[in-house]
């Protein structure tokens, strides 16, 4: 049997870095949401006490450096199961895009063994195991709209943001999110104003939202890279309403209110990005 699990991608709405921890981390503040831009994961029964991985891009690794084996091991070795499994990722979310493709594989993986498995662990216990595979994990597990605190891990869910639409344009880049906070300088950032964003989508009022996403790594990408500043000018004047670059980059976020507006700005960032796309905010949890 066959078990199909969908790993839907994140974008952020306000990323802050509130301070450098002891342990190396940072403290962020991060408002994510989820769209329905996805990978499809796979997973069927092995003989044996193994697991096996394969995605369908040549940048994600086909061994245990890839985050859904180490979900699936996470999984196996904290219930010392002895079952085997066999992982097939049909990649759709660009690598190292700030999207959370590898997070979200890893957490579709936690979801569905619990189901595979007949594990019935509840989310909350999925998303304990996914925080020591990533920062990110624990947030796609659920797949909602959340506040994320902490080193990310922290999650508290809250309504789906007043936004239909958003179209991502990706330069052909790819950003190590360990570069981009090893260079923040924490000093005198750009800070978002999280309360007004939490506020905005409280009220459900999409221009108040669109007034206030921000991302503080956006310092340090746009200086790295200047093509994603120039994407995210492109953006603004193609009349997205919100524009911010999703977690640490390198893909620029346009907010809108109509799909025909979505269309009609994919169509214009076309020659300027290799990679653009027009996705629908799901921002609410499908993955019970
Ligand atoms: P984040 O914003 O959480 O840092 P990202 O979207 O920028 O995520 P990913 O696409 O998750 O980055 O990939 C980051 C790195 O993880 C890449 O170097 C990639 O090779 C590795 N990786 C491991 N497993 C996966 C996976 N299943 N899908 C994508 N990348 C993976």
């Amino acid at each position: 049997m066959v078990f199909f699990e969908s790993a839907p991608a994140k974008i952020t709405l306000s990323v802050d870095v509130l301070g450098k921890r002891d342990d190396g981390y940072h403290d962020v503040e991060m408002v994510m949401t989820t769209v329905d831009l996805a990978d499809r994961v796979a997973l069927s029964s092995l003989n044996g006490d193994r697991i096996d991985v394969s995605a369908d891009n040549q940048y994600v690794p086909n061994d245990e450096r890839n985050l859904a084996f180490k979900a699936a091991l996470a999984l196996k070795n904290k219930y010392h199961l002895t079952r085997g499994v066999r992982i097939d990722i049909e990649k759709n979310i660009p690598v190292s895009a700030g999207l959370g493709g590898g997070s979200s594989d890893a957490a579709a993986v936690l979801r569905g063994l619990n189901k595979l498995w007949k594990l019935n662990l509840s989310l909350e216990e999925l998303a304990e195991i996914g925080a020591g595979i990533g920062s990110d994990v624990p947030f796609c597990v659920y797949g909602s709209t959340a506040l994320a605190k902490g080193r990310g891990e922290i999650i508290e869910e809250i309504p789906p943001p007043p936004v239909k639409w958003a179209i991502l344009a990706k330069p052909n880049i790819g950003v190590s999110t360990r570069v981009v906070f090893n260079q923040l300088e924490i000093e005198n950032l750009p800070h978002p104003n999280t309360t007004k964003i939490l506020d905005a989508i409280a009220e459900q009022d999409f221009y108040k939202l669109c007034n206030h996403v921000g991302n503080v790594l956006e310092t340090v990408t746009t200086s790295l890279f200047p093509n994603v500043q120039r994407i995210k000018e492109k953006m603004t004047q193609a009349g997205a309403n919100g524009v911010l670059m999703s977690g640490s980059g390198p893909t620029i976020v346009g907010l809108v209110e109509h799909q025909y507006k979505a269309i009609r700005i994919y169509n214009g960032l076309r020659g300027f990005c290799d990679e653009v796309y027009v996705v629908r905010v799901i921002g609410h949890s499908n993955t019970c």
